[in-house]
């Protein structure tokens, strides 16, 4: 067999809408999109087999249950357990680990040792703190360098009090993969119980438990072309044999008396209650449809697409690269040297490439290694190459307007009172006959809004804006006068657009105007995201409820 990326992106409907034209989606780290084949299956199964399984023995009972342990088997397969009573269908990773951590820790002794690293999503962290902190356990971390785990190091934190490691597959926020069979190597012969969080690591390659080697492994379909809400824990049959079940309630019991109950057998003791089901029948549609692929070759591919990224953007002195490309799944993080990392984000969802900006639910990793916000561009195996040309060239061009409105001298801060926004001709604005061109006019103009660190409180917070912004006002006989900070450009060129129209003006002047109008004749709702719009109507309320409110009138 062998991949192409644009036979396979065929596969999903929606890169065929014409809304979804020109869009690259380089955020497959979060979700992915679904093939056809998952959709009608989903679709199928309201249609033709929906029924609650099995309580009841009815013929449609009786099809949804079988399909339900079909898709069991097929998860069986797709990690390579040795039986069926060792997958547990939940909603997700998240679901997964809260489970583990749960019903693992409630069996511990006080001072016993959970082993996590800094490298792991919140839903590896934060369940482990929970029971750490209701059973008296005690939470280390692998030793780290600047944030990033050294796994070859984990001995140094395990001895005879550690029952638990769970760690990652694959990071989501720098793609970073550690060696498994190292991990394996360290463990081997300790009775430690470890679980592997394979959230993203099952998107990017072939799953085999046993070689492996862990105790349980935990993945949501979502990542790997499956519907959002179903996932599932493999976990060895033994273990989860001597395990307490978690939530209690129908299907988790084979019989219930006045004081107690006793539980159903494996795996139904860890499903409580109605599971979903329509999601369920979709999870057995992307493992039928990734089985139907070459999954080396679409490994290969993602891999290549990885390396080019990290090469231009490694040869680029606008950006610092926080990733790494060896032993990598497939994501890029960055940080642009110059500009923040929120208004790039716009910039490129402005001409509809999706990638994602912040923590990443690893805010450990940020914290550890400095790099608190990142720009995150994932790959999925229908990303082309001309999906990373794309995104290269916005990139270059981003850079470009940025450069040449850093070329004049920043602006001194002074008092918020007498920011000068006379300068600011609309026309000027309006001339530019591209978008480019006006885009880099407002980052000129954002340039008259001096650094306030004075009026940065949470009660002159503008809420509705993405990226923070503060706005005060004053009115001094009759006439009234704004201040405006924000660490983005994109938002101080927003804000210096509004306060060059009403700064200054009385309150009949200002009641006169039409700012959606302008902002619309201008392009802005046109070109410009729908945060960064909400945004600049957020400002502009917040200011006209001043003005209307006669706040602070001197
Ligand atoms: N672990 C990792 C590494 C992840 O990337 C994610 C999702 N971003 C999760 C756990 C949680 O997955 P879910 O939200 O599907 O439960």
């Amino acid at each position: 067999m062998s991949f192409s990326a644009e036979q396979f992106k065929q596969q999903f409907p929606l890169f065929a809408q014409e809304e979804n034209a020109g869009l690259v989606y380089l955020d497959n780290a979060a979700t992915t999109q679904k093939p056809l084949s998952v959709i009608n299956t989903m679709r199928d199964y309201y249609i033709h087999s929906s029924a609650n399984t099995h309580r009841s023995s009815h013929r449609l009972a009786r099809k949804s249950t079988e399909m339900v342990e079909q898709v069991r088997d097929k998860a069986r397969q797709f990690v390579n357990a040795a039986s069926g009573k060792e997958i547990i269908f939940c909603r997700g990773a998240t679901e997964a680990l809260n489970l583990l951590a749960h019903c693992l820790c409630s069996e511990l002794e006080p001072g016993d040792e959970i082993v996590i690293s800094t490298a792991e999503h919140h839903a590896n962290i934060v369940p482990w703190q929970m029971a750490a902190k209701r059973h008296n356990l005690i939470l280390r971390y692998v030793p780290h360098t600047a944030g990033v785990p050294q796994f070859d190091r984990l001995g140094e934190v395990l001895n005879e009090r550690t029952r638990v490691v769970s760690l990652t597959g694959g990071s989501n926020s720098i793609g970073l993969r550690p060696d498994l069979s190292l991990i394996r190597q360290l463990l081997r012969r300790m009775h430690i119980m470890w679980v592997v969080d394979g959230a993203q690591l099952a998107a990017h390659e072939e799953i085999d438990v046993q070689k492996i080697g862990c105790d349980f492994f935990v993945c949501s379909a979502h990542k790997f072309y499956g519907p959002s809400g179903i996932g599932f824990l493999y976990g060895r049959e033994i273990l989860l044999e001597s395990m307490p079940p978690w939530l209690g309630g129908g299907e988790m019991i084979a019989e219930v008396e006045f004081q107690q109950s006793r539980y159903a057998e494996l795996p139904h003791k860890f499903e409580a209650g109605t599971s979903p089901l329509a999601a369920i029948a979709g999870l057995g549609a992307a493992l039928d449809f990734l089985s139907r692929q070459d999954r080396v070759a679409m490994a290969e591919h993602e891999q290549r697409l990885t390396r080019m990224l990290h090469r231009e953007l490694s040869a680029s002195p606008n950006f610092r690269l926080i990733s790494q490309v060896h032993h990598n799944l497939g994501i890029i993080a960055f940080v642009p040297v110059h500009g923040s990392a929120t208004d790039l984000m716009h910039w490129l969802d402005e001409r509809d490439i999706a990638v994602r900006v912040g923590h990443h639910c690893a805010q450990i990793l940020g914290r550890t290694s400095g790099n608190q916000v990142t720009v995150r561009a994932s790959v999925a195996a229908y990303n082309t190459d001309s999906d990373v040309r794309d995104f290269l060239q916005a990139l270059d061009d981003y850079c470009e307007v940025q450069q040449s409105a850093i070329s004049d001298e920043e602006v001194e801060p002074t008092s918020w009172t007498r920011d000068d926004f006379s300068l600011l001709q609309l026309e000027r604005l309006a001339s530019h006959r591209n978008w480019q061109g006006r885009y880099r006019e407002l980052l000129l103009w954002s340039k008259v809004v001096s650094r306030k660190p004075e009026i940065r409180n949470p009660e002159n917070l503008v809420r509705g804006c993405e990226s923070e912004a503060w706005l005060v006002h004053r009115e001094i006989d009759g006439r009234h006068f704004f201040g405006l900070d924000s660490d983005s450009r994109v938002v101080k060129g927003l804000g210096a657009l509004l306060l060059s129209q009403i700064d200054g003006c009385t309150t009949e002047e200002i009641e006169a105007l039409d700012l959606p109008l302008l902002f619309k004749e201008l392009g802005l709702s046109k070109h410009l995201s729908q945060s960064r719009s909400n945004g600049f109507y957020a400002l502009m309320r917040r200011a006209f409820h001043q003005v209307e409110s006669g706040e602070n009138r001197l």
